[in-house]
């Protein structure tokens, strides 16, 4: 979609600190971290948000938290890291794009605010 944010990060349209890419999927720096790890996980196919995902999507989803624990296995987050998707306005969610914070490198406490 050539209005949506993430989308022109995947084309490269909007320059963003990319950390790892696959046929599916890209991981890029949060411009706005909240902790001293603190990365987004995209699938470059444009989704919404969680509650627009498909049946066909289930793959796509699965291979993303795959990533997700591939990036903290690699990256030293042995002590804990947190993945969270925000999913409509009301928890938060600024970009439409589909996208999972992955957060690390602190505590965290629970339950989120
Ligand atoms: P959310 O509020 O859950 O939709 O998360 C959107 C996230 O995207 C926020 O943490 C922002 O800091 C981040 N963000 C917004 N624009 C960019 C950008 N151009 N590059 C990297 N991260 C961004
Ligand atoms: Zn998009």
């Amino acid at each position: 979609m050539s209005d949506c944010l993430f989308c022109r990060i995947v084309s490269r349209q909007i320059p963003s600190q990319i950390v790892f890419e696959d046929d599916l999927a890209l991981v890029f720096q949060d411009l706005n971290p909240q902790a001293p790890t603190h990365v987004l996980i995209i699938p470059k196919k444009h989704i919404p948000s969680l509650a627009d995902a498909a049946e066909e999507d289930a793959a796509l989803l699965g291979h993303l938290q795959r990533v997700a624990g591939r990036f903290a296995r690699e990256h030293s987050l042995e002590k804990g890291f947190r993945v969270v998707t925000n999913s409509g306005r009301g928890a938060g969610q600024s970009v439409d794009h589909l996208h999972y914070h992955l957060l690390g490198g602190r505590a965290m406490t629970w339950p989120p605010g």
